[in-house]
């Protein structure tokens, strides 16, 4: 410093001058140049998170929270897609509560919706990563399991179907216990989404008539 002419009583006037000039720049800066960005920033953040709270509304199933028709619709072709790539087994299943009506008959469409939530619940619970469940209709459950075959795929919702049918569920005014029809299918390769749920369909329809709280698999050809 003293080189290129500042004396140490100098230097303190310039480290004042600094400040000084810090003070009363700081202000302008922020109101005019920080402020605008730092507000336009969280709009953003709040319009982002805004939209993904949208996407999640569209594919929720508002009374069981679980992915609803349109969610788990998106789910299936895109493991379907995935299977048909890289050649990898998919296991589809669709499950359906036994004598739904009744239990609506009886005990009311509160305890029904109770019921519902349950069921979705229980089955959230029973499956993992990158399996996927979704309401695909009043009392119908569509589950996807990726990278299953139809052997262990008709175990692991063989073992859904013994949970529910062993679990008691409030309905308000009393316990009771419900079942479930499941049918599953394997993906096979070339099949569109209508072919493969018509599988799906008709292993259920099977299981109904077999006397309900049964699986029924039902082989892709
Ligand atoms: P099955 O064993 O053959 O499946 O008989 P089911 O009585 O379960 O089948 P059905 O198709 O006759 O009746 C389904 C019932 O599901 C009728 C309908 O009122 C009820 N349901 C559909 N959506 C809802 C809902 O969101 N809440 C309630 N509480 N009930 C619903
Ligand atoms: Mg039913
Ligand atoms: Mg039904």
């Amino acid at each position: 410093l003293a080189s290129l002419g500042y004396s140490t009583g100098s230097l303190g006037i310039m480290l004042f001058d600094a400040g000084l000039l810090a003070l009363v720049t700081a202000p302008p800066v922020y109101w005019l140049v920080l402020n605008p960005v730092h507000r336009e920033y969280e709009k953003r953040l709040k319009a982002e998170s805004e939209a993904e709270e949208m996407t999640h509304m569209a594919i929720t199933d508002p009374l069981t929270r679980i992915m609803n028709r349109r969610g788990i619709t998106v789910g299936l072709l895109d493991a379907m897609a995935q299977a048909e790539r890289y050649r990898t087994p998919l296991t589809v299943a669709m499950a359906d509560i036994d004598h739904f009506k009744e239990i609506n008959d009886t005990f009311g469409h509160q305890a029904g919706d109770r019921v519902l939530k349950d069921i979705a619940a229980l089955l959230s619970d029973a499956l993992r990563m990158p399996d996927k469940v979704g309401r695909y209709g009043g009392e119908e459950f569509l589950i996807v399991l990726p990278h299953t075959g139809l052997v262990p795929g008709r175990k692991i919702v063989e073992r859904i179907r013994a949970s529910v049918s062993k679990t008691s569920f409030d309905l308000g005014a009393k316990k009771a216990r419900l079942t479930i029809s499941i049918g599953v299918t394997q993906f096979k390769p070339g099949e569109d989404l209508e072919q493969l749920m018509s599988h799906a369909d008709k292993a259920l329809y099977d299981a109904k008539k077999g006397g309900r709280n049964l699986v029924v698999a039902r082989k892709s050809r």
